[in-house]
Parts: structure tokens; sequence; C-alpha cells
């Protein structure tokens, strides 16, 4: 695991607990203290087992990691098939496409529809390589 460190303030030596919506700077690696302190919301990066009132953070992409590195969808060498859809090109695992937003995003195949979201396809697409999904908590359903 990496040792992300919080930079929501450049005092701040804590580890990061998740990351918060800045209207600049994007996503910022922040501490759970700092959230708590400037009431902000804290989207935090979650890879346990999908419970029903899990749910991804809004605009965001699931992505997946083996050895702890995010796949680089538009490098990596596992093997594609045709999506079953016939309208979204190859994919490394049927009815999810990878590399979506980013080289890491990962999305579920509209068109296919085999899964009931992008969470799922990013589990599916995890089993099939062999790593891990992981994603941005709701900060609303994380308090739950
Ligand atoms: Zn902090
Ligand atoms: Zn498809």
């Amino acid at each position: 695991m990496s040792s992300q460190l919080c930079e929501w303030f450049a005092l701040c030596t804590r580890p990061a607990d998740g990351v918060v919506s800045h209207p600049v700077l994007g996503w910022v690696p922040t501490c759970q203290r700092c959230a708590d302190k400037l009431g902000l919301q804290l989207a935090r990066s979650y890879d346990g087992i999908l419970a029903p009132w899990v749910l991804i953070e809004e605009d965001t992409d699931p992505w997946v990691e083996v050895n702890g590195e995010p796949v680089d969808w538009t490098s990596s060498t596992f093997p594609r098939v045709p999506c079953p859809c016939g309208e979204n090109g190859e994919v490394v695992e049927p009815g999810v496409l990878d590399g979506m937003n980013s080289p890491h995003g990962v999305q579920r195949c509209d068109a296919c529809s085999t899964y009931d979201g992008d969470l799922d396809a990013a589990l599916a697409l995890a089993r099939r390589v062999g790593g891990v999904a992981r994603f941005y908590q709701s900060a609303e359903e994380a308090v739950r």
C-alpha cells in the first residue's frame, strides 16, 4: 500500500483517508481530520466486497489494480475479444469497457447490459485479470 499523505494543508503530515473534490485542483488526498475540521465531503477509496448500500462517488470511474498498481488499459497486454454487443470494439472482459475517461477507468458496456453498473463491471474485470477493483465510495453512503 502506498502511503499517500494529506495534501489539503501543506503542514498536515497525516496519511490521506480519501479524496475531496476541489473546484480547481480536482481530487485532493485529504485526511479525515482536515475533512472534519472544514466540513468537507470525504470520498473514501474502497476495495471491499460490494454491499447493497455501496455507491460509487459521482463522476468517478472504478479502476483495477494488479499488484497494487492501477492497470493502464491503453498499454496492457491482456488478451482482447470483441464485446458481445458488436458496438464497442475489443475488450478484455465481455460487457466491460476499459480505459474510459482515463487510461484506468472502467465502465459497464451499456449496449451489452451484462452488469448492473460500473462497480459490478470492474469486479468482473478484476477477477479476469487477477486484480482488485477499487473505487471512490460515495461520501454520503460511506457514513451508513
Ligand atoms: Zn490533513
Ligand atoms: Zn458490449
